[in-house]
Parts: structure tokens; sequence; C-alpha cells
């Protein structure tokens, strides 16, 4: 008989939710996280009362019930709606792309306008395009973000709100970039500044920390605590573990390193009630090393009289350094695809979550597979 039920590796949203559920039926469990605190990176932390969301903007987004009530059973969510503001040299534009945006940029006021607009726009890359269609007259895929972007968006909005952005963010030539990452940014014809296009969206009333500290009652916790420092002993403890670090350091590297693209944030509290009138405000143009300011108390429609702003700068990432993305390109994917590999064939380790999958997920999506990882396990 080992000492507990299942050591999770990772006190994040995955981590968390596994260990809150295996509880809950009669599983004893051990969670231990190299950070020094829990949450992962959805973790927040009161400053001059205001929850400071310590790794970046978090709004929590699905269209899933199951998954919003299930949140909401922890903390009651308030009803902010993202819609952040593109600051482009001294311009200013609503995101995501849409008829505010379009009038803003060329002056249209209805819908066909600025679909006209946007039709000469993508024409460059639409004739390319269908320059290389196959027989039957479809177009191939695009290859890469810039041609999705043009395709999707065309040139003026590529050029001042998507390029520099990006190529900032990911440290690479939108050439070189996967197309899915600005699929992930609604198009729409509406003026409608919602950044999302999910049913449920919104904020946990006091933070996530405070849901995480639910999820967490009553199991044992290290903080301080890396895995890999103590691997064998940790082995022994429990009858399985639950692994949400990253899969290609969970096997020594033994194929190559994956890549991660990391971040640094620059917090600052100032004596002033509000700074920017939004809680994010991104900066799409490549001169500016930050990619967006966030301003926290506009989370929760704080009216303290200080506010707090975190500016987030784009990092490049070596091993030691937080991998807050996963590069989810061709070569990448098909090296965590030999790492699966090895992952599918063991049977005492279940690995999750947005390291531990080594995918790009959203907090929902993370709800989901914790929910049915653990469901797996215990039925
Ligand atoms: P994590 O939160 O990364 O948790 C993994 C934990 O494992 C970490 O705490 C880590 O310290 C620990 N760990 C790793 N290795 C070891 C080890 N060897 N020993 C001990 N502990 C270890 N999602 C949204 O839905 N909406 C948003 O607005 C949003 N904004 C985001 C903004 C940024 C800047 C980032 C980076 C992500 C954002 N996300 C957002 C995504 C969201 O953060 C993730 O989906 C979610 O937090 C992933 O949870 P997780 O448990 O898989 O991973
Ligand atoms: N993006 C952009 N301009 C913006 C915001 C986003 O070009 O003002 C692109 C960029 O490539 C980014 C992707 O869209 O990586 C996804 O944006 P999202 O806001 O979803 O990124 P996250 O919050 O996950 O960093």
């Amino acid at each position: 008989m080992k000492q507990y039920d299942y050591l999770i590796v990772g006190a994040g949203l995955f981590g968390s939710i596994f260990s809150y559920e295996a509880k809950k039926a009669g599983k004893k469990c051990l969670v231990i996280d190299r950070r020094n605190h829990i949450g992962g990176n959805v973790y927040t932390e009161e400053t001059e009362g205001i929850n400071v969301h310590k790794y970046g903007a978090h709004i929590f987004h699905t269209s899933n019930k199951e998954v919003w009530d299930y949140m909401n059973s922890f903390v009651e969510f308030n009803r902010y709606t993202n819609s952040p503001v593109a600051r482009y040299k001294d311009e200013l534009y609503n995101l995501p792309f849409n008829m505010n945006t379009f009038h803003a940029l060329w002056g249209v006021k209805t819908p066909d306008e600025a679909k006209a607009k946007i039709q000469e726009q993508m024409r460059e890359a639409l004739e390319q395009a269908t320059a290389n269609a196959d027989a039957d007259g479809n177009l191939p895929d695009p290859k890469n973000l810039e041609e999705q972007a043009l395709r999707l968006i065309g040139r003026d909005i590529y050029e001042k709100l998507i390029k520099g952005y990006t190529e900032k963010q990911w440290g690479k030539r939108a050439t070189e970039l996967p197309s899915f990452i600005i699929k992930r940014l609604p198009v729409r014809f509406t003026y409608d500044n919602n950044y999302f296009n999910d049913k449920y969206q919104g904020i946990p009333n006091g933070g996530y920390t405070a849901i995480i500290e639910k999820m967490l009652d009553g199991i044992e916790v290290q903080t301080n605590t890396d895995f890999f420092a103590k691997r064998a002993e940790y082995e022994q403890m429990a009858e399985k573990i639950v692994f949400t670090g990253m899969l290609d350091e969970f096997y020594g590297y033994r194929f190559g390193e994956l890549e991660y693209r990391s971040l640094r944030f620059e917090s600052e509290v100032l004596d002033l009630e509000n700074y920017q009138g939004n809680a994010v405000v991104n900066y799409t143009e490549y001169e500016v090393p930050y990619t967006r300011i966030i301003e926290h108390k506009h989370f929760e429609y704080g009216t303290q009289s200080k506010t707090v702003i975190t500016r987030e700068y784009p990092a490049a990432w070596k091993k030691g350094d937080e991998p807050y993305y996963p590069m989810n390109d061709e070569k990448n994917n098909a090296l965590f695809a030999k790492y699966q590999e090895l992952a599918s064939a063991e049977k005492s380790v279940i690995f999750g979550g947005r390291l531990g999958e080594f995918k790009y997920y959203d907090m929902h999506q993370v709800v989901v597979r914790a929910l049915e990882a653990v469901r797996a396990e215990l039925s």
C-alpha cells in the first residue's frame, strides 16, 4: 500500500480539478508545485484591494453550460466582457475585428460597405490562392499565419493590428507561424466589441485563487516543491501520478527540447484612479516592446483610489524559464507526438493540461480535459 492514491504534479487548473474530484471520490491526494503558490497561470493576488492577474489577463469564456456551472459552483463569476482596445502608434481601434474597427479604419458605416472594402483588401491574397487552386477550384489552405490573416481580413488590418503584435509575441515572422493562432480571433460585421463568441464569459468575484483554494481545500499541498528534485521518492509515494508539467522534461528531453514562448511581466501600483479606462490595451506595433498593458481593477469594476497595471513583454524561452505558450507548429507537434508515444504506454502516469498535452488550451478546455481525465480514471 502506498501512502497516496495520487501524486498530482502541478497545482494549476488541471491538477486542482483532478484533485478535487478524486478527493470527493474518497481518494487520498498529494499536490505539489514548483512555484511558491497554487493556481498555476490563473493565480491572482491582491494588491491595494485589487485582484492582480499575476500571469497575464485571464478571462473565462465557454459555450459549455456544464463547464460554466462547474466553475460557478466554486465562486460566482461577474458579467465582465472582454473588449480590448488596440493601439497602433497614435491610433486606437476596437477589437476583435468588427464594424467599429472597420469604421475607424476606413470610414465605412454599413456591413456591405465593410465587406466590399475587405474584399478589395483581400484581392491580392485571393488572386494568389486562386492561381494555386486544384482542378475542382478548391483554394489551397493558407500555409502560414500571414496568408491566413490576409485571406481573413486583408492588408490594412494585417499591417496595423496583426503583423507587429504577432511577430513580437511569437519571436518569429508571421510567414513562419501556423495559421491556427489567428483563427482564435473573431471577425464580425456587427458593432460588437466582445472579444469572444462564447455564450458565457466572466471573471470570478474575488479572483481565480479563491476558486483554486476551494478546489484544494482539505488536500495536502506542497509548494516550492519540484517533482524532479526527488523524483524517485515521489514515484514510490503514490499509486499513480498526474503530471501537468512539460512532457519533454518528464522524459529527460531524450528526443530533444520542445519549443515554448515565455513572457516577462512588469507591474506598477499607480496613485491614480483610472490609468487607461479599459482592462486590456494591446500595443500592436512591433517597436513597442510589450504586447499589452493590463489594468486589473477593470476586470471587477473596481473603484479603489489606486490602480495596478502590468506590462506584458514577450520573451524567448530557454530551459528554466516559465513555458507560457507551447509552440504548436509542425516541427514541435511532430516532436511532441514522439513523446506522446512514450506517454501512452505509461500505466501509472496520467498527463494533462497545457504543458502535459502541449496544446494552446484556454481555461475552459482545460476544465473539460481535467474532468474527462478524472472521470475516466475513477469510473
Ligand atoms: P498551468 O497553469 O501551467 O499549471 C501547471 C503547474 O505545474 C504550474 O503551476 C507549474 O509550476 C507546475 N509544474 C510544472 N512542472 C512541475 C514540476 N516539475 N514540479 C512541480 N510542479 C510543476 N485562458 C483563458 O481561458 N482565457 C484567458 O484570457 C487566458 N489568458 C492567458 C494569458 C496568458 C498570458 C497565458 C500564459 C495563458 C492564458 N490562458 C487563458 C490559458 C490558461 O492560463 C491555461 O489554459 C490554464 O492556466 C492551464 O492550466 P494547467 O493546469 O494546464 O497549467
Ligand atoms: N493578435 C494580433 N493582434 C492583437 C491581438 C492578437 O495579431 O491585437 C494575434 C496574435 O498572433 C496572437 C493571436 O492573435 O498571438 C491570439 O490572440 P489572443 O488574444 O487570443 O492571445 P493570448 O491571449 O492567448 O495571448
